[in-house]
């Protein structure tokens, strides 16, 4: 039988290394779709320690012929569509671009599948954000779309053209709604990567205050090493289909704060933390928790690591690496 191979697009990014080195685990040959940059941008893909173990191809999802170039160099038998401008506030300054990237984009990697080898199977990267204004607690496959960003009208797209490729060709096209998830390889603009980070600079005297939006604002937060496995699995049923995966719990900013500042042994969080209206959204989403039993039931799926472990150890990971950068910073002076 002819090795997996997988192609993944954003493997730069958080979800990417992990997926990689779950598919690296399972035997498969991994490459990745990763857009020039002025500086090399490996450094998630290090820090897993697989930098080494997948191939790169050059390409960009706003340049159809680069995805069909990749698909030709690495002929893979699944293709997780991960790439996209993710950052919700960033979607109100760059409307359009958002829209090119996070949904024509994903009709580009349709395309080139169609065309090159209609026996690959796809899985796209959906979100909770597309329920937006959120027309039923708790969110499933069922629950109508209210998108309340520049980024969720542009899931919803992919999401919908992913079903079409399904329903028009024959595909075998995967949705996975996934609810947030974080870890020590998230982004530093994102809400629990920006906690743990300033936790741990507080607590080595390196900043002062945590600036935050919302206090009270809910999400539902899982890990991302135990999503990307739902990704795997949804690749590996017979029939495609769409499926919600979330933590099915819910819990305010202002707990994740104490649970980070208390990880360090500041009690008093209350003293650092500075509320500043300018991180409020344009238009917030509403109480947004998932409902996943459906990929429980199908998938067996369910996700392995809890609320404060996932926050203590962002706190734990943040705080090693800022010693790390102390101490390099140091010898050099
Ligand atoms: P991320 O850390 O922001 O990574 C995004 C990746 O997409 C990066 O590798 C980035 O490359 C790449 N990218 C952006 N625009 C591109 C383009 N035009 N061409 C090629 N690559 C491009 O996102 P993530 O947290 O890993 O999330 C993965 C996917 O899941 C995203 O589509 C996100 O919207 C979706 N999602 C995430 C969550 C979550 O909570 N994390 C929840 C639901 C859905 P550079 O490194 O070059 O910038």
């Amino acid at each position: 039988m002819s090795r997996n191979t997988a192609l993944i697009t954003g493997i730069t990014g958080q979800d990417g290394p992990y997926l990689a080195r779950l598919l690296l685990d399972k035997g498969y040959e991994v490459s990745g779709l990763v857009r020039r940059s002025s500086t090399p941008n490996l450094e998630r893909l290090e820090r897993l320690g697989i930098r080494d173990r997948v191939r790169l191809i050059e390409g960009d999802l706003g340049d159809g012929g680069s995805i069909i170039n990749a698909i030709d160099l690495c002929e893979p038998s699944e293709f997780y569509n991960l790439a996209g401008q993710s950052f919700v506030p960033e979607s109100w300054k760059t409307p359009v671009q958002t829209g090119d990237f996070t949904a024509l984009g994903i009709t580009r990697c349709l395309e080139a599948i169609r065309l090159i080898d209609p026996e690959i199977r796809f899985y796209q990267a959906s979100s909770s954000e597309m329920f937006g204004k959120a027309q039923e607690t708790p969110q499933s496959e069922t629950t109508p779309f209210w998108p309340r960003s520049p980024y969720g009208v542009a899931k919803v797209y992919g999401y919908w053209i992913t079903i079409n490729y399904r329903e028009s060709y024959g595909l075998h096209t995967s949705n996975g709604i996934l609810f947030n998830h974080e870890s020590p390889l998230r982004g530093l603009e994102f809400l629990p990567r920006k906690v743990s980070n300033a936790v741990a600079r507080i607590s080595l005297d390196l900043q002062k205050d945590l600036q935050i939006g919302n206090l009270e604002a809910r999400r539902d937060w899982g890990y991302a090493n135990d999503y990307v496995e739902a990704m795997w699995l949804m690749l590996q049923q017979d029939e495609p289909g769409d499926y919600v995966v979330a933590s099915g719990e819910t819990h305010t900013v202002r707990e994740l704060i104490e649970i980070a500042f208390g990880r360090v042994g500041l009690d008093d969080y209350e003293k650092y933390v500075v509320v500043n209206p300018d991180f409020y959204r344009p238009a917030e989403v509403d109480l947004l928790i998932g409902d996943a039993s459906k990929a429980r039931a199908k998938l067996g799926w369910k996700p392995k690591v809890g609320f404060r472990e996932l926050v203590e150890m962002m706190v734990d990971a943040d705080v090693e690496l800022e010693k790390t950068k102390l101490a390099v910073k140091q010898n050099i002076l």
